[in-house]
C-alpha cells in the first residue's frame, strides 16, 4: 500500500528519485544535508546523481524488475526528469508515494495535452495548432506564421524545435522530425521571459519563489536575474496566480516550474510546465531561505514547506561545456580560481565526466546586497568563462 499523505518520513529514512542528472544530484545534496538517504534510479552508470547517492538502481525507466528493486529501498519517490514513462510512475504508485503523480506528469510530458490543459484553466497560451498529420499542417491558419514547430514529446533546451517562416518550411521540418505529433505555435514578440518556481504540499499548501527574469541563448537558458530587473507586481502576481491554478488543477504535489512569456503589451502567456525543480530556480540555492531542492525533499517527506524569501539580489549564470574550449581545441578546465576570487560567487558543478559544447556542466550564483555589485561580478564571471 502507498504511504498515506499525512505520514511524515523522518531523517534517516530513504527517499527515491527517478533520474540521475544534475537535478537529481542537487536533490541528493539537499536530502543528505537534512539527514535523509537517497536511492537514485537511472539508466546509465556513473551519473551525476548516482555517484553521490547512498544507493543506486541502474535500469531503464520501463524495467519492472528495476522498479521493483527501487521499492526495496524506499516507499517515497519523486522525479527529476519529466520523460519517465507515466506507466512506470503508475506502477510505483501501487506500493509507494509518488509525487508528482503519473497523471500530472502525463499531461506535462506531452505539449499537446499540456497546452490544452493550460488553456482549459483560462490561462493564455501562444496561438497554436495540434499537428498529427501533414493534412493537419496544411490546414493551419496563416496567422501561425512565422511560427515554431515543436515535437510534442521529448524536447528540451530548444531541441525538437524548428523556427518556420512559411508552410513549406513547416512541412519540411515536420518531415525531418519523422512526422511525430507536434504543436505549431505562432512566434510571439517576447519582451521578457520569466518563470515561477513553486512547491505544493500534500495538504494543498503552496509557496512560490521570487520571480526571475530568464535569458536564453540558442534555446538554452543562459541566465536568471532575481531582485534586480524589476517586473511589475501586477505581472508577477498574474504569473504566480496562473502557476498556482495550474498546480491545483493538476492535483500536483511537489516542486513545479511554469515558464511564461511577457509580450510587448505586457500580457502574460504560459509557455511550458516542468514537473520538477528547474534550471531557472537554481538561484534559490544561495539566494533564498529555502532552496527549490530542499523544498522538493520537504514535499516528498510530507514535511512543512520552507519559507521562500529572497535574501539578496542574485544572478545565476549557466556554465556550458563551451567554457572548456575557450582558446583550445582540447577540453581545458576553466579558471575556477579566478571565478572563486570574486565575492559572493558560489560555484555548482555537476560532476559530468566529459565537457561538450552546449552541455550543461554547472552554474554559478552571484549574490550581493547591492544589485550593481551583482551585475559587476556577473560580468567578470562571464569574461572568465566565455
Ligand atoms: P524547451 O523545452 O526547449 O525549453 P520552449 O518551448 O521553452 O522549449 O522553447 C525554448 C525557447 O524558445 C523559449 O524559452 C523561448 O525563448 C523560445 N520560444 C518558444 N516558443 C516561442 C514562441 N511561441 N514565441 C517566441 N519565442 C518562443
Ligand atoms: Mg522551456
Amino acid at each position: 500500500q502507498p504511504l498515506p499523505y499525512n505520514t511524515v518520513l523522518h531523517p534517516g529514512q530513504t527517499l527515491g528519485i527517478l533520474g540521475g542528472g544534475q537535478l537529481g544530484r542537487m536533490f541528493c545534496h539537499a536530502a543528505q544535508s537534512m539527514g535523509y538517504k537517497v536511492v537514485v534510479f537511472e539508466p546509465h552508470m556513473a551519473s551525476p546523481a548516482g555517484s553521490v547517492a547512498e544507493y543506486e538502481v541502474v535500469a531503464s525507466y520501463d524495467d519492472e524488475e528495476g522498479l521493483t528493486k527501487l521499492l526495496d529501498y524506499t516507499n517515497a519517490v519523486t522525479t527529476e526528469f519529466e520523460n519517465v514513462p507515466a506507466t512506470s510512475l503508475k506502477y510505483l504508485s501501487m506500493q509507494a508515494r509518488v509525487s508528482p503523480s503519473a497523471a500530472a506528469v502525463a499531461v506535462v510530458q506531452d505539449r499537446i495535452a499540456e497546452k490544452a490543459f493550460i488553456a482549459s484553466q483560462g490561462i493564455d497560451v501562444a496561438p497554436y495548432a495540434e499537428i498529427r498529420t501533414l493534412a493537419d499542417l496544411e490546414q493551419v491558419p496563416t496567422t501561425l506564421f512565422p511560427g515554431i514547430l515543436k515535437a510534442a514529446r521529448l524536447g528540451y533546451d530548444g531541441k525538437g524545435q524548428a523556427r518556420v517562416k512559411t508552410l513549406d518550411e513547416a512541412v519540411e521540418a515536420f518531415k525531418s522530425f519523422g512526422e511525430v505529433p507536434c504543436v505549431l505555435e505562432a512566434m510571439l514578440p517576447l519582451k521578457k521571459e520569466i518563470s515561477v518556481v513553486m512547491a505544493r504540499g500534500f495538504s494543498g499548501d503552496v509557496v512560490t519563489f521570487p520571480v526571475g527574469v530568464n535569458t536564453h541563448i540558442n534555446g538554452i537558458l543562459s541566465s536568471s536575474v532575481v531582485g534586480i530587473e524589476s517586473i511589475s507586481s501586477i505581472i508577477e502576481q498574474k504569473a504566480k496566480d496562473a502557476a498556482i491554478k495550474i498546480a491545483s488543477g493538476l492535483n500536483y504535489f511537489g516542486v513545479m516550474c511554469v515558464e511564461f512569456f511577457i509580450l510587448e503589451d505586457d500580457s502574460v502567456v504560459a509557455n511550458e510546465i516542468a514537473p520538477r525543480p528547474h534550471n531557472s530556480g537554481h538561484y534559490t540555492m544561495n539566494a533564498c531561505l529555502t532552496s527549490q531542492f530542499e523544498q522538493q525533499v520537504r514535499v516528498l517527506a510530507g514535511m512543512p514547506l520552507g519559507a521562500t524569501d529572497l535574501l539578496a539580489p542574485t544572478i545565476m549564470l549557466n556554465i556550458l561545456g563551451d567554457s572548456w574550449f575557450i582558446d583550445s581545441q582540447e577540453a581545458k578546465e576553466p579558471d575556477w580560481d579566478k571565478v572563486l576570487a570574486l565575492p559572493g560567487v558560489h560555484l555548482h558543478l555537476y560532476g559530468k565526466a566529459e565537457a561538450r559544447k552546449g552541455r550543461k556542466m554547472g552554474h554559478v550564483n552571484i549574490v550581493n546586497k547591492d544589485p550593481q555589485q551583482v551585475l559587476h561580478y556577473a560580468r567578470q564571471v562571464s569574461e572568465i568563462l566565455h
